[in-house]
């Protein structure tokens, strides 16, 4: 039996990414000032943002209680760490620490900013770390894994345990005593600044790498309406003075509509900004004294906005990532069946080229043919005796070749087609019987003895008649192939159809008198890139078997027990 090789190109084997194969430059004087500044600006702007942030944060501080509406410092920081190599995390703690001083140290005790630089450090190291560690692209914040990862660990669960550090320190060193304020606190405005302002960084930054990107006018129109909208509903529901006192689901559920078209057309980057919005007008509210939030406990009122906003943040990333990794599949499937389509199409240009000359004789069959009677007319009309009945006959036979040839060109046509896949009813038979009569020539020609044995009573089955009669020829061609070495006339074909389990498939049988599979190949033979032909491909059984999966059936070889292989198709009556 002939040794299976793998034909796969040398760059599919040990794909090397091209950037390490770049030959290198020869170093520039500006080359060191360049690495310099990459390592360290990154770290810098990250501290500088840093420190803003906290700025505005001490500004935003709800008054008598110990809350600020949104402390985004911690936020920036875990960005910041997601984007970076983890070997330069140091840099950017290291970059923030005077930063914080800075915001900080007026307004509080040395130990108490020690305290939470500590903790801000930690928390965000955390978070970072999860993220890069459990999800291999930590910078897909639009995938509904990443989504609870963020949320549950990042935003919940890091600042909860470093709350809790703060809180006992700071009791420790008798800075505060209300502790689980500060713990609820602290874990609040620390969740919703990560929520809404990681994926908006995150998605940012890499959108910014990836170099401008012309955005259509409509889109941009469609934003504008949006935040219009969610802004009027906000101001109204949140921060207007007649809404102080109602009841929190009326206005709970208002902004609702928004929000849900913020995440389905705009995705994660989208229901961030709509979740920062809303958060930013609640907070408005709260800040001015109005709206549902307003309670008589300034405590109360500040742990309930940021509380609500935390839940519809939450809710909001956790759906938008649903809808974008619904997106990314349609789209994946879209292109797999994309590429699917044009492989299958490629395999049938491949098979019909070793075929021509098959072609080439079948086709020249009839228009010999016509030739020979078009003559034969002409000589009878110079010679002056014209039989009608003969001249009919003779036009009739050309009308009948001219019918032959163009069917050959027809079924050509067809499997040459590179059309969409249809689900229309077919009778295997049929698209076996089309398939033997394209291949006549070229079996003739190998010596090859077809027996056909089929079902007649076998029900319809719905399919795609030409890429199912591709998988027919291929496996014809294929038996042919193993046949070549047997003697002429031991080459016997039979196919055979079946209707299976009580009607609920039909299954083509091939079988050959060929050399048979090698042993313990007979699934490896339809992995891509498997041959033993000097001047194969491997692909053909790759090509047929998906296709068999794309009608959700089957396709399986087995060595028959007198030598040779058989090969099977089945499909579902119902289409699976
Ligand atoms: P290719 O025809 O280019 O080799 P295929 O994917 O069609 O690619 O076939 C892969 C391999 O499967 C063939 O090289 C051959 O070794 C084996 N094979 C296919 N059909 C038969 C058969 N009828 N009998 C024995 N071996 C076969």
């Amino acid at each position: 039996m002939a040794e299976l090789r793998d034909e796969r190109p040398e760059s599919l084997i040990a794909a090397v990414p091209a950037t390490s194969r770049a030959m290198p430059h020869p170093a520039s004087s500006g080359e060191p000032l360049r690495a310099l500044s990459s390592i360290t600006l990154p770290p810098l702007i990250t501290a500088l943002a840093y420190f803003l942030a906290a700025e505005l944060g001490g500004r935003l501080a709800f008054p008598s209680a110990p809350v600020s509406a949104i402390w985004a410092p911690n936020a920036i920081l875990l960005a910041a760490l997601i984007l970076a190599p983890r070997e330069r995390w140091w840099a950017y703690l290291l970059a923030v620490l005077p930063f914080h001083f800075a915001a900080q140290l007026p307004d509080l005790a040395f130990r108490q900013v020690l305290i939470q630089y500590v903790a801000n450090g930690t928390e965000s190291l955390l978070g970072a770390w999860v993220l890069q560690r459990y999800w291999q692209q930590p910078r897909c914040l639009d995938r509904v894994r990443t989504a609870f990862v963020l949320v549950g660990f990042a935003a919940i669960l890091a600042p909860l345990i470093t709350s809790v550090l703060v809180a006992g320190a700071f009791t420790a060193v008798h800075v505060s005593d209300e502790f689980w304020l500060v713990v609820s606190a602290r874990t609040l405005t620390n969740a919703f600044a990560i929520i809404a302002l990681v994926p908006l960084i995150v998605h940012g930054r890499e959108r910014f790498r990836s170099g401008p990107r012309e955005v259509p006018f409509d889109r941009v129109a469609e934003a504008a309406v949006l935040t219009a909208c969610l802004a009027a509903v906000g101001v109204v529901m949140f921060a207007h003075p007649a809404t102080t006192g109602l009841p929190l689901t009326w206005a709970a559920y208002a902004p609702l509509p928004f929000l849900v078209w913020a995440a389905m057309r705009f995705g994660t980057t989208g229901a961030c900004a709509a979740a920062l919005l809303l958060g930013g007008l609640s907070t408005w509210g709260v800040l001015n004294g109005h709206g549902p939030f307003v309670t008589g406990d300034p405590v109360h009122s500040a742990l309930s906005v940021v509380t609500f906003q935390v839940f519809a943040a939450a809710l909001l990333l956790v759906f938008a990532s649903l809808m974008e990794e619904r997106k990314a599949a349609a789209v994946a499937e879209d292109e797999a069946r994309n590429q699917r389509l044009q492989l299958a199409h490629l395999g049938r240009v491949a098979v019909l080229g070793q075929l021509s000359a098959a072609f080439a004789h079948e086709l020249n069959q009839p228009l010999t043919s016509i030739m020979g009677n078009a003559e034969a007319a002409i000589r009878m009309l110079s010679s002056g005796v014209i039989d009608r009945r003969e001249l009919e006959s003779i036009l009739l036979d050309i009308l009948h070749d001219d019918e032959r040839a163009s069917q050959v060109i027809q079924r050509l046509r067809s499997l040459l087609s590179k059309g969409e896949t249809q689900r229309n009813p077919m009778n295997l038979n049929a698209v076996v019987q089309e398939v033997l009569q394209l291949t006549r020539s070229e079996l003739l020609t190998r010596n090859v003895c077809v027996t056909t044995d089929f079902d007649a009573q076998l029900q319809a089955v719905p399919g795609d008649r030409v890429q199912v009669q591709q998988v027919v020829l291929n496996l014809l061609m294929n038996a042919c192939d193993a046949m070549s070495n047997v003697p002429p006339s031991q080459r016997k074909l039979t196919l055979t159809t079946r209707s299976e389990a009580g009607g609920a498939s039909v299954e083509l049988a091939i079988e050959d008198s060929g050399a048979g599979i090698p042993s313990g190949e007979a699934e490896r033979i339809f992995q891509p890139f498997v041959t033993t032909k000097s001047f194969g491909m491997g692909l053909g059984l790759a090509i047929c078997r998906s296709v068999a999966e794309a009608h959700h059936g089957r396709l399986w070889a087995e060595n028959r027990s007198g030598g040779g292989a058989v090969f099977r198709l089945r499909l579902p009556a119902d289409g699976g």
